[in-house]
């Protein structure tokens, strides 16, 4: 039988492995997808590739399945990392479903001097990630980060991390073509009020920092985060 279905779990795979369902999965699995004892599904963990299963427990506070045999390779993404000042819920929520879908390999969430969104709850975050990995065949989960402030972000940025510093003040000036090393790299994201002066300031002064113009219109944080990874991936990235 095709299995179609897909699950993160954190369990090591291999032959003849069993892997418990936590509640929260067996509901998915047996409640909202109606699957039973016998059902093929494909599982991934961030480290071992993807993998057949078949359910051979279902109930409704958890299940079973036990690991047949490998469907796919591990596959990383590159060494990318998004860092943004969260917005709405709802946008934020985007941001990170289309950081895991289009291949950030961290997501860090950072308070700005305008950041004026409330709490960031990063278990909620961190699902999305999780199900945006499920829905788009991936077989890595970005981490997501606790909200860290900017400053605190750039005090202890180490090692040769290049910054693509999306910096809305160069609107009016071309698209910047992106080169040099593949990775490590980290995208920067302002909030709906964008960088302060000082900030970004700091940013130019660091070596490591590209400024970075995303065309002739200032962009929504959701949109510039998703502009900014397609031009990333399609320069320095696995989109090539
Ligand atoms: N309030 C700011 C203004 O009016 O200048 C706009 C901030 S914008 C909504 C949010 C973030 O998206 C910015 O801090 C920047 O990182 C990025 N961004 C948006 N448009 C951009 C552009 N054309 N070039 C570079 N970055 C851009």
């Amino acid at each position: 039988m095709d299995a179609k279905i897909r699950l993160y779990v954190d369990h090591p795979l291999g032959a003849g492995q069993s892997v418990p369902l936590d509640r929260g999965q067996a509901h998915y699995l047996f409640g909202v997808m109606r699957q039973q004892v016998g059902a093929a599904v494909l599982l991934f963990n961030g480290r071992d590739g993807e993998w057949r299963a078949t359910v051979t427990q279902a109930g409704k506070r958890g299940g079973e399945l036990s690991v047949t045999d490998q469907s796919g390779p591990q596959r990383m993404p590159p060494d990318l990392w998004l860092c943004f000042a969260p917005i709405k819920k709802a946008r934020t929520d985007f941001i990170v479903e289309k950081a895991a879908e289009m291949g950030a390999a961290r997501i860090i969430p950072m308070q700005t001097e305008f950041t004026n969104a409330g709490r960031v709850q990063r278990d909620r975050l961190q699902a999305h990630a999780i199900e945006a990995a499920e829905q788009c065949g991936g077989t890595f989960v970005p981490q997501v980060d606790e909200m860290v402030r900017f400053d605190r972000l750039l005090d202890e940025w180490s090692g040769n991390r290049h910054i693509m510093f999306c910096d809305e003040a160069l609107h009016d000036v071309p698209v910047t073509p992106l080169a040099g090393e593949p990775a490590p790299w980290a995208i920067f994201i302002g909030p709906e009020g964008g960088f302060s002066a000082r900030e970004r300031d700091r940013l130019r002064a660091l070596d490591l920092a590209v400024p970075v113009s995303l065309g002739p219109r200032i962009l929504r944080a959701d949109t510039a985060a998703v502009a900014a990874l397609t031009l990333w991936q399609s320069a320095l990235g696995d989109w090539s």
